[in-house]
């Protein structure tokens, strides 16, 4: 699974010296169950069970900062995504939330060809079990014109469609 990983993201896992760049300029380290230096040391010790239940590659935010200050050029981003990709294919979902955010997102897009927020509010919602979530500041967005009623579609949406279907298949 180590392999698996490594040759999705692209990187070589002994590239990394455990210098911390990566986790020093992480925003979202201090929410992370792993953080990213470690989530590559058990990579490197052989350890794939250990990153595939953690949080981290669900609440990392793909900003790429990591990916940018490492010196020896681990794009641990590709990483984390590598990772969260491996273990929904393992039917894990350790940030239950996240998974059912991204299948809401990744679905509106492939609807619609653009993301209605509405739409995503209501799938999400429901699926996540949070019904209630948005019910107080729901009428006042609506109010001030943030969310609407009307679905929102691209033109071409098979074109859209087609090339998420694409995206999704070089997941797999
Ligand atoms: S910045 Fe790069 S070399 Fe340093 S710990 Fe992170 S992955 Fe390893
Ligand atoms: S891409 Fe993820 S792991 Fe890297 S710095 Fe951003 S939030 Fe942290």
């Amino acid at each position: 699974m180590v392999d698996r990983i490594a040759k999705d993201a692209g990187v070589d896992f002994d590239d990394c010296y455990q210098c911390g760049k990566c986790t020093a300029g992480c925003p979202m380290a201090h929410a992370m169950d792993l953080v990213p230096r470690q989530v590559i040391r058990y990579l490197q010790l052989g350890l794939p069970d250990k990153v595939l239940a953690a949080k981290t590659p669900w609440i990392c935010a793909n900003c790429m900062t990591c990916s940018a200050r490492c010196p020896q050029g681990v794009d641990i981003d590709k990483v984390m995504l590598a990772i969260r990709h491996l273990a929904k294919k393992k039917g894990m979902q350790p940030v239950r939330e996240a998974d059912v955010f991204d299948d809401a997102f990744v679905g509106n897009i492939r609807n619609y060809g653009k993301s209605n927020e509405a739409v995503l509010a209501v799938k999400y919602n429901l699926k996540s079990g949070h019904l209630m979530q948005d019910a107080l500041n729901a009428p006042k967005m609506a109010a001030r014109g943030m969310i609407g009623l009307k679905i929102h579609k691209v033109n071409d949406r098979d074109a859209v469609r087609k090339l998420v279907d694409r995206c999704l298949k070089g997941n797999g």
